[in-house]
């Protein structure tokens, strides 16, 4: 993955937006082509109930092998330049297993230390992200969960990452997971009431146009900025990687 070393946030936006061209192509067509089964009235009914609409490991599941996709964000990878071919190669082994890849990410596994592995790991991460993409967008509109007020999404029960201020000074948190929207409830900290006053710090990085957030009561973190000139989800978080590694190097979690 590339590192970002300009200091104007729009520009480096552009560039890393182009950069990752072929991996948004990739996902935009598992996107279209990906059939998740969620039965969506027995998800919305489950919301207003204040749980969690689907399981996120099982609705993967029902997608079948996952390797042909795997496979084709791995070439998109290579095309953008973030895989060489020997690791193409190395990475189309048995012993690479997409389940259990991705089954690592739902289950909060720490991304592996080994270059190729972590490719291994984002690759599967994208295919794992459209597949929950589409199973909430058959959920329905984040109308129907207007009134969550839990700090884990209201589809997969994943956690927020990223924090958007709207007009208004309310907030949108996004989905780690599956990118579903939903309203914060709280004022600073996602997770508990900490606020800015009591125990929260609040890390301004201008090169990136971000704020890291993070609580010490809670040990929760999450990334948050303005609306206004965001790319696409895949393309922030691979602008703001480092933030999660300063974060999670103070042993903080999203
Ligand atoms: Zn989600
Ligand atoms: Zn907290």
């Amino acid at each position: 993955m590339p590192t970002i070393t300009s200091s104007r946030p729009d520009s480096v936006r552009s560039t890393t937006a182009e950069q990752f061209a072929p991996v948004l192509r990739a996902h935009a067509e598992l996107l279209h082509e990906c059939a998740p089964i969620v039965d969506a009235p027995v998800a919305r009914a489950r919301i207003a109930n204040g749980q969690v609409a689907f399981d996120a490991i099982r609705t993967v599941r029902t997608c079948g092998d996952l390797t042909s996709r795997f496979v084709r964000v791995l070439e998109a990878f290579q095309v953008a330049g973030f895989a060489s071919n020997q690791d193409f190669q190395l990475l189309l082994t048995p012993e690479v297993d997409v389940d259990e890849l991705v089954c690592g990410w739902l289950t909060g596994d720490r991304a592996p230390r080994d270059v190729r592995r972590g490719i291994a790991r984002q690759a599967a991460i994208i295919v794992g992200n459209a597949i929950l993409t589409v199973a909430s967008q058959r959920v329905g509109a984040p109308s129907n969960w207007r009134r969550w007020t839990r700090p884990v999404c209201p589809c997969c029960g994943g956690a927020p990452d990223i924090a958007v201020q709207e007009r208004g000074a309310h907030r949108t948190l996004i989905c780690s997971r599956c990118d579903a929207p939903w309203r914060a409830t709280r004022l600073d900290c996602l997770g508990c009431d900490v606020t800015e006053k009591t125990g929260i710090t609040r890390i301004n990085n201008p090169a990136l146009g971000y704020d890291l957030v993070m609580c010490h009561s809670c040990g929760r973190f999450h990334k948050e900025r303005r609306r206004r000139g965001m790319a696409a989800l895949i393309v922030e978080r691979a602008l703001t990687v480092e933030l999660d590694l300063a974060a999670e190097q103070r042993g903080l979690r999203i």
